[in-house]
């Protein structure tokens, strides 16, 4: 996909995907990401995003009055459930330098003016940046039944309608855990790829296999169980560098809206 550090012009960007020219927030249709920029020209009245220790603190879109969920900000707040990535993009004069990938971790609202100059709820989100993190697979705890685990899940990957309070890094990694933990237990034992049992068990004696997220890049966040399989690890590394990559992300696809009773999109 994009090269971290590389710059891009914002014209190629919409030529190659889609979205919309002007602005700090594109969503392409029929394209897995969502276009984040920040810096001068973004045109997101009064924004102020920073980092803020590990996290990336984006402000949301809107000229006038309170800002809301709506269009780019709903695009944010509900990536993991859309199967999308947060690509982030960085203005600089020569063009956009790509920043990376990123998830919603949550959000926060603050007071600003708008272009007006009165005073409004500006959203903030927490971005947080993603790496690969399959080799974490996760281990469903013992004795919960797939029903909690699964329902767990899917309040895990429900969009955060309220503002976070504690350590946004934290609660995305507690809800990237309680998905990856269903999907694995889901799985029983073997991959939902390949059908093979687990290739080996780790010292604890549980089975295992790795979690691939077949709509996004990243293999983190608390994506809905219908975007999540666990694997093995040659099925995964064929998922993400082998030549009929695109074909086996279709079948697992196929399965996955089966198995969580959802039309694959
Ligand atoms: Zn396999
Ligand atoms: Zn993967």
């Amino acid at each position: 996909m994009f090269q971290i550090g590389q710059i891009y012009s914002r014209t190629d960007l919409h030529r190659a995907h889609g979205g919309q020219p002007q602005g700090g927030i594109a969503t392409p249709r029929g394209f897995a990401g969502v276009l984040l920029f920040t810096g001068e020209g973004g045109q997101r009245y009064g924004y102020r995003d920073r980092w803020d220790g590990d996290v990336f603190r984006y402000t949301g879109e809107g000229q006038r009055g309170d800002m809301t969920f709506v269009r780019g900000n709903r695009a944010i707040r509900d990536h993991l459930q859309d199967g999308k990535d947060l690509h982030l993009f960085e203005i600089e004069p020569e063009g956009c330098r790509y920043v990376g990938v990123f998830a919603c971790g949550g959000w926060t609202v603050e007071r600003g003016p708008d272009v007006d100059g009165s005073d409004r709820s500006v959203i903030v989100f927490d971005l947080v940046p993603q790496g690969s993190r399959s080799d974490e697979a996760a281990i469903p705890p013992p004795g919960v039944p797939l029903e909690e685990l699964r329902r767990r899940a899917l309040a895990a990957s429900a969009p955060v309608v309220a503002p976070h309070t504690g350590n946004s890094v934290h609660s995305f990694r507690i809800r990237s855990r309680q998905v990856a933990e269903y999907v694995v237990a889901r799985a029983d034992e073997h991959c939902e790829s390949c059908g093979s049992p687990a290739p080996f068990r780790r010292t604890d004696n549980t089975p295992y296999l790795e979690t691939h997220h077949i709509r996004r890049v990243a293999d983190d966040g608390a994506d809905h169980p219908r975007w999540v399989a666990a694997v093995c690890p040659n099925c995964h590394r064929r998922a993400h560098h082998g030549s009929d990559r695109d074909e086996l992300k279709r079948r697992l696809a196929e399965r996955l809206a089966s198995l969580e009773g959802t039309t694959s999109a």
